[in-house]
């Protein structure tokens, strides 16, 4: 891999005007594993210097040469994806099974439905036959700064990176300082690609610099921004002076509503989808809520699952869950779990709790049980948070089923163990964010509508 020092701006590896150096740990063994440069004001100022240049040329391209640049990526992609399963378990502490699979698969995945979206979507589209002449012109919004977290570093990178290019924008990356060298591989990636220089630019740096900078920046013209609802609430008020377009998604805490007559399996897979990840996902199932009729039995079923999940370092291959990311994370999982106790909640295994009331997002592998008796309970304690990301039914009725999904208030709904399928939008309501990424939609969140009149 580069010297991870090195930004990548207009298609150059450039040593950092003003930044300053910072080691990257690897969270299974707290040791040092590379060196980065936290970018300053002088490299953001670079980079979007860069994507400023490069931005008519690639808006002017066809889109089937933006599409044909992607598929290319998309080989350089497969073909080192060993590499980059390894970047990411070193440097956010996924198991090296997980990363192979689900961590590298989601930015195959999401690189994959964008290129799908990309060719049959119309630019250019009349407006409808009641204003004949009238057409409908989808243009990319400019330069976009893609501001990025650590806990699935290649699925947020490309759920906005694939379709900014394919809509014409160009960017300026800024990774989580936690997980920077899957970013430094992918710009490795896009570069043996063979993108026009400039369209792709990579800063690494903090929030409070390259972050922060990028936000307020004149030339900015959209920030895509995935990470927590306090960092999405600074950047929206930073954005604001310049008009900037903003796309947030943002924290989680989705409700699991089990009913009495789920399928046998609900409750042991909504404790382990919880648990994936260490825990470490906008959209894991936290909150486990169950009809009183099976809640001891879902409790019980709960504390065998939690007893017999494995924590391992992230290089053995195995079904293990790694580390947290982070010290401060490891603190401030604690210092909740302790709230819980405190708060009276019920410890039925290792550390984990559940007090009353307990909206806060944790992200850790932390399950709160709570039990409800009807079904308006249910839809009640599920609304009751300030989050909106992803909620799941598990019930075998189904117009049970649909009755609740259309009462929770959340961008996802997930029933019975189900996913979403291949380029379904993702994102949320209320405090969760207003984007939403993924598929067509995601596509959209690049493209700016200009109406013409006369056209014909
Ligand atoms: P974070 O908000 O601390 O950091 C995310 C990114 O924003 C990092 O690159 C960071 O450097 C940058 N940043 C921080 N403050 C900034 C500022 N003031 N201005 C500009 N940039 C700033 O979040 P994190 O700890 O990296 O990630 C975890 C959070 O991300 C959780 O809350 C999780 O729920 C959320 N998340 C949401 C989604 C989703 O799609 N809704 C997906 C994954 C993670």
């Amino acid at each position: 891999m580069q010297d991870a020092t090195r930004h990548y701006i207009n298609g150059q590896w450039v040593t950092s005007i003003d930044g300053r150096e910072v080691a990257v740990e690897n969270p299974s063994t707290e040791e040092k594993i590379a060196t980065i440069t936290l970018g300053g004001v002088a490299d953001a100022d670079a980079a979007v210097a860069a994507a400023k240049a490069a931005f008519p040329a690639w808006a002017a391209t066809d889109a089937s040469d933006r599409i044909a640049a992607l598929e290319r990526l998309m080989e350089v992609y497969k073909s080192r994806a060993a590499d980059m399963a390894q970047a990411i378990s070193f440097e956010m502490g996924a198991p090296i099974a997980l990363a192979k699979t689900a961590q590298v698969g989601a930015g195959a995945g999401h690189l994959k439905n964008t290129i799908r979206a990309a060719k049959v979507f119309a630019f250019e589209r009349p407006l409808g036959d009641h204003a004949p002449g009238d057409m409908i012109l989808y243009e990319p919004v400019g330069v976009c700064a893609l501001i990025t977290p650590w806990n699935w570093p290649m699925n947020q990178v490309m759920l906005k990176l694939a379709p900014a290019l394919a809509a014409g924008c160009t960017v300026v990356l800024k990774p989580s300082e936690l997980s920077p060298l899957s970013a430094i591989l992918l710009a490795e990636m896009v570069d043996a690609a063979g993108f026009p220089p400039g369209v792709f630019n990579l800063v690494n740096g903090d929030g409070a610099g390259v972050g922060a900078h990028l936000t307020a920046h004149p030339d900015v013209d959209m920030v895509s921004f995935t990470g927590s609802t306090r960092a999405g609430v600074a950047i929206s008020k930073a954005a604001a002076d310049t008009v900037k377009r903003v796309s947030l998604e943002l924290g989680g805490k989705g409700a699991n509503i089990i009913f009495a007559d789920a399928d046998e399996k609900a409750v042991a897979r909504g404790v382990r989808h919880c648990f994936n990840n260490s825990g470490q996902s906008c959209n894991a199932p936290t909150r486990m809520l169950v009809e009183r009729a099976i809640y001891d039995q879902a409790v019980e079923t709960a504390r065998t699952v939690a007893k017999k999940t494995e924590v391992g370092p992230a290089d053995i291959e195995g079904r293990q869950i790694g580390p947290v990311v982070s010290e401060t994370q490891f603190n401030k999982i604690q210092y909740l779990i302790k709230r819980g106790i405190d708060e009276q909640a019920t410890l039925i295994a290792g550390g984990l709790g559940r007090p009353d009331g307990w909206k806060e997002e944790i992200f850790g592998p932390v399950l709160c049980i709570s039990p409800f008796d009807s079904e308006e309970e249910a839809i009640a304690l599920a609304n009751d948070t300030p989050y909106g990301l992803t909620n799941y039914v598990q019930t075998t009725d189904k117009s049970r089923a649909r009755r609740v999904a259309r009462r929770l208030r959340s961008g996802m709904v997930e029933m019975n163990g189900k996913f979403g399928g291949a380029g379904s939008p993702f994102g949320g309501m209320k405090h969760s964010g207003n984007g939403r990424e993924g598929g067509v939609w995601g596509l959209e969140e690049f493209l700016e509508v200009k109406a013409v009149s006369d056209w014909e």
